[in-house]
């Protein structure tokens, strides 16, 4: 099993820069994934690991030891992309068996670990058949076992499950986090889809534009985003220019057009050293939308402005509505209780200030 070190990683593409420098610590066991919209970067650095794309500048190690310079059939790695096509001619035990028997490893071995790679990924009865007489989520399973049968140090998946449509996607979800915590093996996982990432991983790197947006748990991500590009890329948000008034003490104070004046409690403020202009973020789900006056049965100094409904999208269990306060447009997802307001209707917006995040970045 290995512990994955990226240090200073650069990679350059004639004058273009696709991954600038890039530091990252993936321990041992871990399920790290690389989160960001297309032509960020993720591909590249993925394919770097990999040992397909030499990095520019930069080092890369498998525990502790650098292998830049070792061969992709030399670095013990089990790689899964999107379109990793299985041999078609081979059966499926076949393809399986292929990482062992390149490796040297004799018939009666083989045999048995490619069974216990199809019983880990709940096909064991395939092995005759061939990749055409299997579903496309099931020939995902079987380049899975392809990868983790050779026992790799290292697992990397490219965008693994975006050729399945979305029930089979997030059935696969669940089955690779199962196979992932049963064998422990590092896995760096790539995908656009923030759901997926949330859902799978020990730790999310958020990447823009070749470059690490921030690196942490998934809730830490989700709930305090370091950049406008983070709080916007994992979920709705919104993001309100803001104006600190005092910063000295166990609270931080702003005042911005929408809600007025918010005190903040400090560790949602924990960039903040001084007054100034701040970007104050604000997810969605966390702004509520109530009838003007209703009561405030939450127990807690909620925020309350009047705003008017400008548009609603209907989702169901729950309505994406767009609110008018003052100059801004805002947008909140409540569950629906009843009716979901309808357009033109006056309603209250409520904010509770420990909902709100200062970013890191300058305003
Ligand atoms: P996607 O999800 O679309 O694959 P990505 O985040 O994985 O996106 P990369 O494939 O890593 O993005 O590409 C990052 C940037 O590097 C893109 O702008 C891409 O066009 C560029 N790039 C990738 N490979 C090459 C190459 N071989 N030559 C030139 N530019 C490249």
């Amino acid at each position: 099993m290995g512990a994955v070190t990226l240090q200073n990683i650069v990679k350059r593409f004639g004058s273009f820069t696709a991954v600038h420098p890039m530091s990252l610590e993936i321990p041992e066991g871990a399920f790290v994934s690389l989160l960001g919209p297309s032509g960020c970067g993720k591909t590249t650095t993925l394919r770097m690991i990999a040992g397909l794309l030499d990095p520019s500048e930069g080092d890369i190690q498998i525990n502790g030891r650098r292998i830049n310079d070792v061969p992709i059939h030399k670095r013990n790695l089990g790689l899964v992309f999107q379109n990793y096509a299985l041999f078609p001619h081979r059966t499926i035990a076949e393809n399986v068996a292929f990482g062992l028997k390149f490796r040297g490893v004799d018939k009666a071995e083989r045999d048995e670990r490619v069974k216990k790679a199809l019983d880990l990924v709940q096909l064991p009865d395939v092995g005759d058949r061939y990749p055409k007489q299997l579903s496309g989520g099931q020939q995902q399973r079987i380049a899975l076992a392809r990868a983790i049968v050779i026992e790799p140090d290292v697992l990397l998946l490219d965008e693994p499950l975006s050729a399945l449509d979305a029930n089979l996607r997030e059935d696969m979800r669940v089955e690779l986090k199962r196979i992932q915590h049963q064998i422990g093996i590092t896995t760096v996982f790539v995908t656009h889809d923030q759901a997926e990432a949330l859902a799978l991983s020990d730790r999310i790197v958020v990447m823009s534009n070749g470059r690490v947006e921030q690196v942490g748990a998934p809730e830490d991500v989700y709930t305090t985003p370091a950049t406008e590009f983070v709080a916007r890329f994992l979920g709705a948000s919104n993001i309100l220019p803001s104006t600190c008034t005092d910063a000295s003490g166990t609270t931080v104070a702003l005042e911005n057009s929408a809600f007025g004046k918010l005190v903040l409690p400090r560790e949602r403020a924990p960039h903040v050293t001084g007054p100034g202009a701040v970007k104050l973020a604000v997810r969605a789900e966390k702004l509520s939308i109530v009838a003007p006056g209703a009561a405030d049965v939450t127990g807690e100094d909620a925020v309350s402005v009047p705003g008017v409904i400008e548009t609603v999208d209907y989702q169901g269990l729950a309505a994406r509505y767009f609110v008018r306060v003052g100059d801004e447009q805002l947008q909140a997802i409540n569950m629906i209780d009843g009716s979901p307001f309808a357009e033109g209707a006056a309603v209250d917006v409520r904010l509770r200030p420990r909902d709100c995040t200062i970013l890191a970045e300058a305003a």
